[in-house]
């Protein structure tokens, strides 16, 4: 996708607008694949808080991927999207009991993070198999709010547990199909994948009926030059070889699932405001956004860094920046970033806006969520209409006063 046509986009459906390249998703998927091909039996499940759009969802599950849900609504949108309710997977974490069965009727597999909800279910569901997500107390993860597998997380069952775990499954029968972890996004060491898994594997092999062993994701994209990122490659040769001995020691063929959402589809998107006002204090050239926080947040929720370019004008005088949007706090995109000379109405591209931007996005300032497109081999589709005024009072009820 080249800048003039990112910009044609713009003049076709407006700014700010999300733009996806279905071609980068596929290239992830299937890279993804190919790192782990030493394994018979891979499966992808889409992380799909990630991105949320129902068009991502199909043109996953046609490239051949699962979806892994954190809600019923997620579980809901991945079977609106065509999925086989086997091929989602259901991963909640302090959910009600409510929910557990709901998900549970509608056919999909469950896995439970915690020892009230597993002896719950296997007294409510006898016979039905569940797996389970460990703790394998690992610290890892681009920052603390996304660091998920270590000692004093909320997430998992200790694997120092496994006698409790034990005795809840064998008083009710229930069929222990899999074993799950997920140790947070944006790890940067393999080496904490390989000794997550080894203590997923000695947690498995405690059970006779398991099916598959779910590493989750974690798996890093570079977002700024220089970055590093997961080396798929590498890691898939090692844990590829660790996993293939488990399954002969076991006696069987398992399979060996990832749930990747950033790797999938964060470097498909791109993120396209335009520029309303350009202002020099003393010390900063400030370029404001048609934009803010409401639309992007990583920035302000993780100072996550995404790289900025000036579509508009990218041969440009060189000069330094801080890109911020119109909401009322200090909602800074980008700070010191050497941009093309900035004029108003150019076009502001943000890289790596596919995963944890629009689905993080609200009305907050009561700002329109802005409008998604999805690029198909060069063709282009809005897949979300821009929001309108009619959609801020839309639950609203109005009372006599
Ligand atoms: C969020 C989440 C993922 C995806 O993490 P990414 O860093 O986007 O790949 C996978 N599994 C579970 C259980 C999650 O909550």
């Amino acid at each position: 996708m080249n800048n003039q046509f990112l910009i044609s986009l713009t003049e076709k459906y407006g700014a700010p607008l999300y733009v996806y390249n279905a071609a980068i998703i596929q290239r992830q998927y299937q890279r993804m694949i190919l790192a782990f091909s030493s394994v018979k039996n891979v499966k992808l499940n889409y992380a799909v808080k990630s991105n949320t759009n129902i068009n991502i969802l199909k043109y996953l599950n046609n490239l051949g991927a699962g979806g892994d849900c954190v809600s019923v609504q997620e579980v809901k949108l991945c079977l609106a999207a065509g999925m086989d309710a086997q091929e989602i997977s259901y991963t909640p974490n302090g959910v009600s009991f409510d929910e557990i069965s709901e998900v549970h009727q509608l056919g999909v597999k469950i896995t439970l993070d915690n020892l009230s909800s597993l002896d719950q279910f296997g007294k409510t569901f006898p016979q039905a198999p569940v797996s389970l997500r460990i703790n394998p107390h690992i610290m890892a993860g681009g920052n603390a709010k996304i660091s998920v597998g270590h000692v004093d997380s909320k997430f998992g069952i200790s694997h120092t547990q496994i006698e409790a775990i034990k005795e809840i499954v064998h008083q009710n029968q229930t069929p222990i199909n899999g074993v799950h972890m997920h140790t947070g996004s944006d790890i940067k060491d393999p080496n904490a994948f390989v000794e997550a898994m080894e203590v997923l594997l000695g947690i498995a092999e405690q059970f006779d009926t398991i099916e598959f062993i779910d590493l989750g994701s974690g798996f890093k994209v570079p977002y700024q030059d220089g970055d590093i990122e997961t080396n798929l490659e590498e890691l898939g040769s090692i844990l590829g070889a660790r996993f293939n001995e488990f399954c002969a020691a076991y006696g069987k063929d398992l399979k060996l699932v990832f749930e990747p959402g950033k790797f999938l589809v964060s470097e498909a998107g791109k993120f396209l405001t335009r520029v309303n006002v350009i202002k020099q204090t003393p010390n900063i050239n400030f370029v404001g956004v048609d934009s803010g926080l409401n639309h992007l947040m990583r920035p302000m929720m993780y100072d996550a860094y995404h790289r900025v370019s000036n579509i508009s004008n990218p041969e440009g005088p060189k000069k330094e920046y801080n890109v911020v949007g119109y909401i009322c706090e200090t909602d800074t995109f980008a700070s010191s970033r050497i941009l093309g000379e900035v004029r108003e109405g150019d076009i502001i591209c943000m890289d790596n806006a596919g995963a944890y931007c629009f689905s993080m996005s609200s009305n907050y300032n009561s700002r329109f969520r802005p409008a998604e497109v999805l690029v198909i081999d060069g063709k282009d589709y809005l897949i979300r209409q821009r929001e309108t005024f009619e959609d801020l009072l839309k639950n609203q009820i109005e009372i006599d006063l």
